[in-house]
């Protein structure tokens, strides 16, 4: 036997509602923004995540899959979704009209350390917005991702933001966070000696708690901001205040990537993060393009079911509707045939492909949630009669042969509209 590999896992069939009801909701919330989607491929240039995500990353030194492949070029697993979609956006040229506004769900890689809750593979659903410097950019994109997760059913959502300043003010931030992080070099851990040197703003993000505890009384962003900074986050404030979104700051959130500029976010509901993203004005340009600001979320799709779970939230499962049991071989035909003429007006139906007895098509389709059990014998073909059997209660209808499909339909939605 070969196993799943390590830190990866199965979507099975008893799960596979649940993703469905996330991208459906992906799907209609999009729309209703006019917001298409996109599907880039799952390995692309190294070089791409290097020059976008950044060198002083912990995805890019420690968790990213990098594989020669036979030509020897240099490839990677995405370990995230940005940066293939701006590679892509440019190299179409899809931004000759702006604003241009993608999403996508698709798989991410990183080689982490197995523990609950972080897989080497993940699924996200993300949206890119292209072309604007305007304050109403993440004030659409932030009311979108509001808007599918309350669709998912989150009723407690509040939003952790805070601005990390454009190039000019952070320049100005690097050098009084050195001389801080320099102050303190024996206290912090090795990672954060390590990004003190190459990108002082990433060592606020450790995870170490005696690191945490340190940069408490840290220099921060918000005395270093340019006076355009300062009023574009009062306008995406003022913004979000109009939408109707729950906000606090917290001017330690940096999020992970280097990427980002001014404006960045995590959704919480509750105390769990669910949703995160930010502004990065500068990436399409650094990648190559022109100058083209945009804003981005990116969210995992199993931390949202398993937070989702943890808030009691229901996912709507499809069962099944009727199955045409047979009592005899020759009934079987007769039980394709109901079940041919029960999708072709849309009620899903099914019938027996193992051979079973009565009474073990009958266990099946119990175990299976059936509602209904049509029961086909020769009894049933010579006197044009069905009985169609609610699994529930065990009560019966009698169905004629003529309308059969319809008739079981009507019997199914009257039943339907009473309970
Ligand atoms: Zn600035
Ligand atoms: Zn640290």
């Amino acid at each position: 036997m070969v196993n799943v590999p390590k830190g990866t896992k199965d979507m099975l069939p008893r799960e596979s509602h649940k993703w469905q009801a996330v991208e459906a909701a992906a799907k209609k919330i999009t729309a209703l923004y006019n917001v298409k989607q996109i599907r880039t491929p799952v390995f692309e240039h190294a070089e791409l995540f290097l020059r976008s995500i950044g060198d002083s990353t912990d995805i890019v030194n420690k968790e990213m899959y990098i594989f020669e492949d036979k030509g020897g070029r240099k490839m990677a697993l995405r370990p995230e979704g940005t940066a293939g979609v701006v590679r892509s956006v440019l190299e179409n040229n899809l931004c000759e009209t702006l604003p241009q506004k993608v999403f996508y769900i698709e798989g991410v890689y990183r080689y982490e350390q197995p523990q609950a809750g972080r897989y080497r593979e993940h699924h996200q659903f993300g949206a890119e917005f292209f072309g604007s410097e305007l304050p109403c950019f993440e004030v659409e994109l932030l009311s979108m991702a509001r808007d599918f997760l309350k669709e998912i059913g989150f009723n407690d959502l509040r939003l952790r933001i805070n601005t990390i300043g454009c190039n000019e003010c952070r320049a100005e931030y690097n050098k009084a966070l050195r001389a801080f992080l320099a102050g303190v070099n024996d206290k912090i851990c090795g990672d954060c000696k390590r990004r003190a040197e190459i990108n002082p703003l990433r060592t606020l993000d450790c995870k170490v708690p005696s690191c945490k505890e340190i940069y408490k009384s840290a220099p921060q962003i918000s005395d270093f901001l340019c006076d355009n900074c300062k009023q574009h986050h009062k306008q995406v404030l003022k913004g979000l205040d109009a939408a109707g979104i729950q906000y606090f700051e917290d001017k330690n959130l940096v999020r992970g990537l280097d990427y980002y500029t001014r404006t960045v976010f995590e959704f919480c509901d509750g105390d769990l993060a669910v949703l995160g993203g930010g502004r990065y004005d500068n990436l399409c340009e650094q990648l190559g393009g022109k100058h083209t600001p945009c804003v981005g979320f990116g969210c995992g799709i199993e931390r949202l079911i398993a937070a989702a779970e943890t808030r009691g939230i229901e996912f709507a499962d499809n069962t099944p509707y009727v199955f045409a049991a047979a009592q005899c071989d020759s009934a079987r035909e007769t039980c394709a045939d109901i079940v041919a003429q029960l999708r072709n007006i849309g009620v899903s139906a099914e019938y027996d492909l193992m051979g079973k007895s009565l009474k073990a098509q009958f266990r099946y389709a119990d175990r299976q949630g059936f509602p209904y059990v049509i029961t086909v014998g020769e009894a049933e073909m010579q006197s044009d009669k069905y009985t169609l059997k609610r699994m529930a209660d065990g009560s019966t209808t009698a169905i004629g042969a003529a309308r059969l499909a319809q008739d079981v339909k009507s019997a199914v939605e009257k039943d339907r509209a009473q309970s």
